[in-house]
């Protein structure tokens, strides 16, 4: 039976919901072709996040250990993966789409002098060749591409599959792998790591309450920080937003952002232009506020509230904390 190997992204051992949806829509793509899905983890806290994998489908777990990956470097990691590929002769080798698995990904496709094909949200076998439609320009545009490499090299567009546990766990034995890695493998290497936030952040928040031009000013922000708080969600905006400098870069959404794709996106003052709409269109439901109604976002929003945000979002915090004191008077 051939051989797909996932690599798995993980932080000190904990692994994020985009990386669990990676490996779903990497089992789902081995099963569809009769492949066993081989999970890769390696640096430090690999053996933590090796736990729990089978739950996604994982045959076999890779421990990869070597004292150069303990902290994160692009060729080490690829030349471990090169060397694993080839070890257990894996006829694909399968990462999320994130800045890092493009990254490895890219370095095995040059050490193998194999193509790689980053972002794909369909994969479908035409004889020995894969056909794939694949995220380009920010997911302004969807390109179809097929790839005829006899070892397939792709990554998957991030949230193109929800995370998924499989009703029947794999077996998931874990099986050590100790590449052989020299200082040349250390060009680009992690030396120190600095925690900018703490808690919930923007890229994996389960609500999103996000500024646009209609909130204002940086001060008007308040009412957008109050309602993401209250929801326990995260504060976004739009390139408008940063671009007056009324809310710092790591707040955006969209192409030249962060991606996300939370359970509720609540937009108030976006017009959901293309760059900020790919940055968001994941999210499971919308709600637009906007005194326009024909603006893109609430044409394309779940629910829409056409008014002034400045209105109305006081006025959705000042209910929820009514309710919740109510709630917590009669209990
Ligand atoms: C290469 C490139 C990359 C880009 N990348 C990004 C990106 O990553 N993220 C991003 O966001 N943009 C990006 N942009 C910019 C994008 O094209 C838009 O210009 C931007 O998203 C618009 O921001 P906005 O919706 O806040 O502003 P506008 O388009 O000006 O919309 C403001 C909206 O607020 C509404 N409004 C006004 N007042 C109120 C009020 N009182 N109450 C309620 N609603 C109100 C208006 O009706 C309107 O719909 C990029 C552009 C380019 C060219």
């Amino acid at each position: 039976m051939s051989i797909f190997l996932y690599l798995v992204e993980h932080d000190r051992g904990r692994i994020d919901e985009t990386t669990l949806g990676g490996i779903t829509g990497a089992r789902t793509l081995a099963e569809s072709l009769g492949a066993e899905l081989h999970a890769v983890v390696m640096g430090a806290g690999a053996a933590s996040a090796a736990d729990g994998l089978d739950a996604y489908g994982a045959e076999q777990v890779h421990l990869v250990s070597h004292p150069l990956l303990t902290d994160y470097g692009p060729d080490a990691w690829g030349e471990s993966l090169f060397q694993l590929a080839g070890s257990v002769g894996a006829s694909a080798v399968i990462a999320t789409g994130t800045d890092r698995g493009n990254e490895v990904m890219a370095q095995v496709g040059a050490r193998a002098d194999l193509a790689m094909v980053a972002n794909c949200l369909a994969i479908e076998p035409d004889g020995d060749d894969w056909l794939m439609t694949r995220v380009r320009w920010g997911g302004s545009l969807h390109e179809r591409a097929r790839l005829s490499a006899p070892v397939k090299l792709v990554t998957l567009a991030p949230h193109s599959t929800e995370a998924a546990a499989t009703g029947q766990p794999a077996a998931g034995t874990v099986a050590e792998f100790t590449p052989e890695l020299d200082e040349s493998h250390t060009v680009t290497m992690v030396v120190d790591r600095v925690t900018v936030s703490e808690g919930i952040t923007l890229a994996t928040a389960p609500v999103v309450v996000s500024g646009g031009r209609g909130v204002g000013s940086a001060e008007a922000f308040d009412i957008i920080e109050e309602l993401a708080g209250l929801l326990g969600g995260a504060v976004g905006c739009s390139r408008v937003v940063t671009n007056n400098g009324w809310k710092n870069h790591k707040f955006q959404v969209g192409q030249t952002g962060t991606v996300v794709a939370p359970d509720l996106y609540v937009a108030c003052g976006i017009s959901g232009a293309i760059q900020h709409w790919v940055g968001m269109m994941n999210a499971k439901n919308v709600l637009a506020i906007n005194i326009d109604r024909d603006a893109p976002m609430v044409t394309k929003a779940d629910w829409a509230v056409i008014a002034d945000l400045h209105q109305v979002v006081p006025a959705i915090s000042a209910e929820i904390t009514r309710r919740r004191t109510l709630a917590a008077e009669s209990g």
